[in-house]
């Protein structure tokens, strides 16, 4: 039986989980479907990730009431995948707030990537007929921007690390709590979705810098939240994802090999540790047409529904 096209197949709902890992800081994850954060701050609130589409957002927006009833200030976007950034007008928030590169790549290939996220993943767009359309930032930073909680709370930093997941990742750090949000450039045991990824200098110092913030808890883009230990083992697992593809593709290469011989070694050589993991399927043909290219120097290719289509039948079916 042919494999269904990416998650065009995975129709359950996920179960949401919101904890509260310190006052005032707040995730909510979902069985390795796109988590999303909240800090609050004296007298409001910042988003850290949007959802899908507003109707998804205001769930969670609805648990979050239990807790505190203040306003979103900020709605920040981790990078510019549709499943983080088209919920957010739900938020509200007087401010949007993402990576310079972000906000590039949202008015480059926004639409291109809803359509082809659309396609992959149509259950995370619940609620569809509330959206609003693309979302573009208002404030756009390149390293760092430091957004004072107020009274005892300290500070939320917004750290560029360098690229990743995408060539604009940002993530939201509390050092006084030492929680850090991640965004995609760390999973918790949920596969890498690579399409828009820079992988050589995701896997070396934008880990780095990652492993070096030293978190006590990590809230990754997908996957439960880890503590402890626990950190630096999803950071690790994600990094040997990435060297695991990288190798494998560069050997392919090395040896004349075809796109569909990388995808098979890849395949082979990722599926004992990581096939387990949600979306492993859907992700891989992605992932080694894009290191493929970025090891031919080439920058990310815009990503479209057909295009989508073409790379699943050349390497899946
Ligand atoms: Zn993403």
């Amino acid at each position: 039986m042919p494999k269904a096209f990416a998650s065009s197949g995975d129709l359950s709902a996920k179960e949401e989980t919101l904890e509260v890992l310190a006052p005032g800081v707040f995730a909510l994850t979902s069985e390795g479907d796109p988590n999303v954060g909240a800090i609050e701050a004296e007298d409001f609130l910042v988003a850290f990730d949007c959802r899908a589409t507003p109707l998804t957002a205001n769930r969670w927006i609805e648990r979050l009431r239990g807790h505190t009833d203040k306003p979103f200030r900020y709605a920040v976007f981790s990078h510019y995948h549709a499943v983080r950034t088209l919920g957010a007008p739900a938020f509200e928030a007087e401010t949007v707030v993402a990576h310079r590169a972000t906000a590039e790549l949202i008015r480059e290939r926004g639409q291109a990537d809803f359509e082809s996220e659309l396609a992959r993943m149509p259950r995370l767009f619940e609620g569809q007929e509330t959206l609003e359309g693309l979302v573009t930032p208002d404030v756009a930073f390149a390293d760092e921007l430091i957004i004072p909680l107020g009274g005892e709370r300290g500070d939320l930093h917004l750290l560029h690390l360098g690229r990743g997941h995408t060539a604009g990742d940002i993530v939201a750090w509390l050092p006084d709590s030492r929680i850090l949000f991640a965004g995609d450039l760390v999973e918790s045991a949920a596969a890498l979705y690579t399409g828009d990824a820079f992988h050589l200098e995701w896997m070396g110092q934008t880990l780095d810098r990652v492993a070096a913030l030293d978190a006590e808890i990590l809230v990754g883009g997908r996957g439960e939240v880890v503590r402890d230990g626990a950190v630096a083992d999803a950071i690790e697992l994600t990094r040997r994802f990435l060297t695991g593809l990288r190798d494998e593709v560069q050997s392919a290469i090395e040896s004349n090999g075809t796109l569909r011989d990388a995808f098979e070694a890849a395949h082979h050589r990722l599926a004992p540790e990581f096939g387990a993991w949600p979306i492993f399927e859907h992700c891989l043909p992605f992932d080694v047409q894009r290191i493929w290219d970025e090891l031919a120097g080439a920058r990310p290719r815009v990503w479209t529904a057909e295009r989508d289509q073409a790379i699943w039948a050349e390497l899946q079916d």
